[in-house]
């Protein structure tokens, strides 16, 4: 199987993303927790690509050019050889953030990523959370994210709103796969949300 967490900056995907994977554990399966951009050695030299120096650095093209790279990688490395294997792969962000934040929010571009997807990706999980959440309040969470690397924190919240449109759309667009989650409650909360779904849909 193959879960994704989905959503804007600050939202709570790293968090709950390793909740669940505890959780599975607990539950016996073999699980990978992975990230996005990321998840392999080559495609965690392209992250740092992405989030260290100017965020002006690249335009949305490369930037799109970049993330795909980035996934490539990962797919071939990570993702495949372990779903392969009949583990559990949960990964922090995936193609749906490039689908919003390269397709939509920073640019007009959705048809571009669209078409490097098919070409070149082609992989769709079976299951991706959405957290969505109030983007002042995940602003303000602001500095205390794990990561600490944030590319966009200057660009506000006019931004954030994108983005958060943006996810809505998109599990619009894919009912299937996509669960929203409120993200505003405590992580408890959100984890016992996420937990009653994945459940449901294990059984
Ligand atoms: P980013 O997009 O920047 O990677 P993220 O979506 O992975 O962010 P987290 O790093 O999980 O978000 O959470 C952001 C911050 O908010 C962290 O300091 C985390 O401890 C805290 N946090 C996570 N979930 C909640 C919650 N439900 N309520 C309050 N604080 C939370
Ligand atoms: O989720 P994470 O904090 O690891 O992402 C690192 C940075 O990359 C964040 O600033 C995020 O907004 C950005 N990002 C992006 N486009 C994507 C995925 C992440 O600009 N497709
Ligand atoms: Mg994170």
């Amino acid at each position: 199987f193959f879960i994704t967490f989905e959503g804007i900056d600050g939202s709570g995907k790293t968090t709950q993303s390793r909740l669940l994977a505890t959780l599975l554990r607990d539950y016996g399966r073999d699980v990978i927790h992975t990230r996005e951009p990321g998840g392999s050695d080559g495609a965690e030299d392209i992250r740092r690509l992405l989030v260290e120096g100017d965020p002006g650095r690249w335009s949305p093209e490369t930037e799109i050019l970049l993330f795909t790279a980035a996934r490539r990688d990962h797919l071939e490395r990570t993702i495949r050889p372990a779903l392969g294997a009949g583990k559990v792969v949960i990964s922090d962000r995936f193609a749906d953030s490039t689908r919003v934040y390269q397709g939509a929010a920073r640019a007009d571009l959705r048809g571009t990523v669209d078409q490097l997807h098919d070409l070149m990706i082609g992989q769709e999980p079976d299951l991706t959370f959405i957290v969505d959440m109030d983007p002042e309040i995940a602003l303000g969470r602001g500095l205390a994210r794990e990561s600490g690397e944030d590319r966009f924190e200057e660009m506000g919240l006019g931004f954030q709103e994108k983005l958060r449109a943006g996810f809505l759309g998109l599990a619009e667009q894919f009912p299937d796969r996509c669960h929203v989650i409120n993200g505003n409650q405590s992580p408890a909360s959100v984890s016992g949300e996420i937990q009653s779904v994945v459940e449901q849909w294990l059984s």
